[in-house]
């Protein structure tokens, strides 16, 4: 289906975002400027926000992957549990990290990195997500640097996904109520 026809509105253009990530990494750039600094992005949804922010940086930084797979979290049910599917490659220990995220929901799925690297014993252990869910939290999480505060409903586009596709799509939207009713409790 194309993308006009299961969106409801725009939530955050492409404008919007780029001066947002700009902002972000300037912020970014200064707080950790000759640090020892580890970029850590979350596949898939964290992807076109990490490539695009890391872009805008002006210091020397390594970025690296890990995957998750989260069963009942999420939009659609908050009783989840987080598995790792694939791990770093790089020893963080004594180093600066900062997780790169698509978005921040109940806070289940950051709760778990955080737990899972902060017992790497790196430098330092941060947070940058480009969405946030406030009113979803069922753990409270530190957010170091966040792009929007978003209200409560699905969202697709700019790395997010609708059923796997859409990712694509050069801003975030909020789903159709319709759509949003037919997706799987599983995430
Ligand atoms: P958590 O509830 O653990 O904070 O978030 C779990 C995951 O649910 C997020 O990393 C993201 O993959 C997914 N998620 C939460 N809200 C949305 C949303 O509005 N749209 C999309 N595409 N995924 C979401």
């Amino acid at each position: 289906m194309r993308a006009d026809q299961i969106i409801e509105r725009i939530l955050v253009d492409r404008e919007t975002l780029h001066r947002r990530l700009a902002e972000l990494a300037q912020a970014i750039s200064s707080d950790y400027e000759g640090k020892d600094l580890v970029l850590v992005c979350v596949l898939k949804g964290g992807v076109t926000f990490l490539t695009d922010l890391m872009r805008q940086l002006t210091i020397l930084h390594e970025v690296d992957f890990l995957a998750i797979s989260s069963y009942g979290i999420g939009q659609r049910d908050s009783s989840g549990a987080v598995r790792l599917i694939m791990d770093l490659k790089a020893d963080i220990a004594g180093r600066d990290v900062l997780i790169v995220e698509d978005i921040v929901d109940t806070g289940q799925t950051m709760d778990y990195l955080l737990r899972l690297f902060q017992a790497r014993e790196p430098a330092s252990l941060g947070v940058c997500t480009l969405l946030n869910k406030p009113s979803r939290r069922l753990v409270e999480v530190p957010l170091d640097y966040i792009g929007f505060d978003i209200p409560d409903e699905f969202v697709l586009g700019y790395g997010l996904d609708f059923d796997e596709k859409y990712r694509n799509l050069p801003y975030v939207a909020v789903l159709k109520k319709e759509y949003f009713d037919g997706l799987p409790d599983e995430t």
